[in-house]
């Protein structure tokens, strides 16, 4: 019997999930470590449970869930994504791969196949790093590209550090964080974009991602009165960021369609009526599918910013705090999932993704590749995010042939 993943099955397994902090407008709230986010853990461990997997947990709460091979020696093929959500969080971004993940082995226990190599399921901590800061926090720890004790002692808004979260939740587990020796590492997730749809694509390979520069900017002026201080004599902070704010989205638009640009976050200080500001820092980043371009584009952004300093005589610091990418993932493992997905009459087509995943950290320490599958609208982060029972099943089906092509 070969192995077939059960579309129903799937579907309402990632209903189920979704329905774990429902928000009114019917996508999920599951932040990191919050009570949801641990309800979410459990039901998922608990269908775990019924496939007999054994379950390991790291003390900054991975949840590796293996299925033994009868080559137990071999190093195992992994896959998984996050089960936590943003804020405005819909029910498929993340979860859609760790459900595809817990169908493919629903599937093999069904068809009674026992693989060669072992298989890992893994649920990653805090991909979405909207409670605690940075992203993809779970699979940063266990590539070492963190500590442990660094991601232990952040706090979120209220205070609360990761590792109190953990403890609360009961999600600290046993083992050390470090990586264990895969074979290879899969991760299906969706688009998060309107390439798929508009081009009626069914199966996305993920070749790589984009490379992404992140700046912290302070711009420095100089306290005054709104009233009597002439036009001539201010040198006004938040003026000045509303001009950087828009050479950002020149910038962006500019480098389409490869490249994006964005400013996100801005703080003012005094933020007070009456006062022209003096001090606004700004959060901005630039993207591009080719590293030269993005390169190019920070070059413009400084530009623009030494401009506006020198006009507005007020000073602008930049602190480029953080790269990302580009990763570029393993070309036989794209190209297995290329043919698997080929095999079964789907179309496809070669994707760059332009967001952070847990796989980019994974990339370096196994051959490591993802799959997407569309989203409709290109609607994500959002209670409208979907994609539909058929797409789905495609992807999670694309990858359990993949598996099973790997693990024998
Ligand atoms: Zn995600």
């Amino acid at each position: 019997m070969t192995p077939t993943v059960n579309p129903d099955r799937l579907w309402q397994s990632i209903l189920d999930i979704a329905a774990i902090g429902p928000t009114p407008d019917g996508g999920s709230n599951r932040m990191a470590l919050t009570p949801e986010d641990t309800a979410a853990r459990r039901l998922f461990q608990g269908w775990c449970d019924d496939l007999a997997l054994h379950r390991e947990q790291d003390a900054i709460g991975n949840m590796f869930f293996r299925r033994e091979g009868t080559v137990p020696t071999d190093g195992a093929v992994a896959f998984g994504s996050h089960l936590d959500t943003v804020p405005t969080g819909g029910r498929f971004d993340g979860i859609f791969g760790v459900m595809a993940g817990l169908e493919i082995l629903r599937a093999l226990h069904d068809a009674g196949h026992r693989t060669r190599a072992p298989l890992e399921l893994v649920n990653w901590t805090n991909e979405e790093g909207s409670r605690f800061r940075p992203a993809m926090m779970g699979s940063r720890v266990h590539a070492g590209d963190m500590t442990l004790e660094a991601a232990l002692a952040i706090a979120d808004d209220a205070g609360t550090t990761v590792a109190e979260a953990l403890q609360a939740s009961g999600q600290a587990g046993p083992l050390t964080p470090s990586p264990r020796g895969w074979a290879c590492w899969l991760e299906a997730h969706i688009e998060q974009g309107p390439v798929m749809e508009a081009t009626a694509t069914d199966i996305g390979i993920v070749t790589g991602t984009m490379h992404a520069r992140y700046f912290q900017m302070v711009v420095t002026g100089e306290p005054s009165h709104v009233g009597p201080t002439t036009m001539d004599r201010r040198r006004d902070s938040l003026a000045a960021a509303a001009e950087i704010v828009l050479a950002v989205e020149k910038i962006g638009l500019t480098a389409e369609p490869g490249g994006r640009a964005s400013a996100s976050w801005i703080e003012n200080y005094p933020n007070a009526r009456g006062n022209v500001s003096n001090i606004t820092r700004l959060h901005c980043d630039v993207r591009h599918d080719r590293a030269a371009d993005a390169i190019a584009m920070e070059s413009a952004l400084r530009d623009a910013i030494a401009a506006i300093a020198a006009r507005r005589l007020l000073r602008i610091d930049i602190d480029p705090y953080a790269t990302f990418g580009p990763i570029h993932f393993d070309a036989n493992l794209c190209n297995l999932l290329r043919r698997k997905a080929e095999a079964r009459q789907l179309t496809v087509r070669d994707m760059t993704a332009a967001a952070g995943h847990d796989s980019v950290l994974l990339a370096p320490l196994c051959p490591s590749a993802m799959l997407f599958i569309p989203s409709v609208g290109g609607i994500t982060h959002n209670p409208l995010e979907y994609s539909t029972k058929e797409q789905v099943a495609r992807g999670a089906q694309t990858m359990l042939d993949a598996v099973l092509d790997l693990a024998g």
